[in-house]
């Protein structure tokens, strides 16, 4: 899986003041599943060092200007982004992580000024912006929200469906094939959205006898739509309660009371997903239930990144 990644997070010194900021969790962690393919138009349009920049509002135009003698460098950074954005474009990317904050790469936290200094609030960095605009529904998060579990558990989910997707789609799928691949999905796309869960379904069910092309087609823009959406201990609890009605005839009542009170202490903050969830899934190993065994929702990523394992990773 590729990932497009803002190079100072992955420890280039190449700030403006010739720093990094390099993300522990995407140069430990992250690394082990994926190829990160860095970007940096500041670099590249600057040099490092270099004076730092910022965001300026003049008659509703945005520009880019230098924070030590206000020169206009909108157009340099400009064409160094639409470079940086052709070149990653290259590349079969899974998604992008962000540095937040920087007035080129900030997803919606860029800080933008008014002439007389004062700042006028926050929107997307300038090469942000480029790339939401070019790969709407591909996933992106900035490295500062990433530090929430819930956004960062949410994020990963997206990134590894996103990439199941595009090998699907590569392996040129018959009809029963997506069929299979939804089914795969259901008790994650539940989670996400159950509303599109259930258009999903009908285009799958294909009523209209379309061909396989505009099915796929129809899929694709549906389930990288439903990914993108965050789970919610709501939707998860219902997901849960919903896999726990597979072994209704198998446990016995002392054995439902256990897993249902899981199920309670996750909705309530208690104890992490991962508790009713491995309960789920030794029930349906001792029972042998194949399609629960199966689905996404269970293993959505690898397991050591056990970003299920904190309570804050629900809201
Ligand atoms: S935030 Fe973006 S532009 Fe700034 S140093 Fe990092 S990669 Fe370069």
């Amino acid at each position: 899986m590729k990932i497009a990644v803002s190079s100072c997070l992955l420890g280039e010194k190449i700030r403006f003041d010739g720093g990094h900021k390099q993300d522990h969790f995407v140069t430990d962690e992250l690394v082990r599943f994926a190829e990160f393919i860095p970007f940096c138009p500041e670099h590249l349009a600057f040099g490092t060092p270099r004076p730092s920049i910022r965001l300026v509002r003049q008659e509703r135009q945005l520009y880019v200007q230098s924070n030590k003698d206000s020169t206009d460098l909108t157009s340099a950074l400009i064409q160094t982004s639409h470079h940086e954005l052709a070149r990653i474009s290259d590349e079969p990317l899974c998604g992008i992580i962000f540095k937040s904050k920087s007035p080129s790469c900030g997803m919606g936290s860029a800080k933008v000024y008014l002439d007389n200094g004062f700042c006028e609030g926050k929107e997307d960095g300038i090469f942000a912006a480029m790339c939401k605009e070019r790969f709407p529904l591909l996933p992106m998060e900035e490295e500062g929200r990433l530090q929430d579990a819930w956004l960062r558990e949410n994020f990963i989910m997206q990134l590894f469906a996103f990439d199941a997707y595009e090998q699907f789609k590569a392996s040129a799928p018959t009809l029963g094939e997506l069929v299979r691949f939804h089914t795969l999905h259901k008790f994650l796309l539940q989670a996400k959205d159950e509303q599109l869960y259930r258009e999903l379904g009908n285009i799958v069910a294909n009523h209209t006898n379309l061909s396989i092309d505009i099915q796929l087609a129809l899929y694709e823009f549906g389930f990288k739509t439903a990914i993108s959406r965050k789970s919610s201990i709501k939707k998860t609890r219902n997901v849960l309660e919903h896999l726990a009605g597979f072994f209704k005839n198998n446990l016995t009542k002392d054995e439902k009371k256990i897993l249902h009170s899981h199920i309670s202490d996750f909705a309530d903050k208690i104890i992490p997903l991962i508790v009713p969830l491995s309960t789920i899934a030794l029930y349906a190993q001792k029972y042998n239930i194949r399609y629960l065994l199966e689905q996404t929702f269970l293993n959505p990523y690898p397991k050591t990144l056990a970003l299920r394992s904190h309570i804050d990773a629900g809201k």
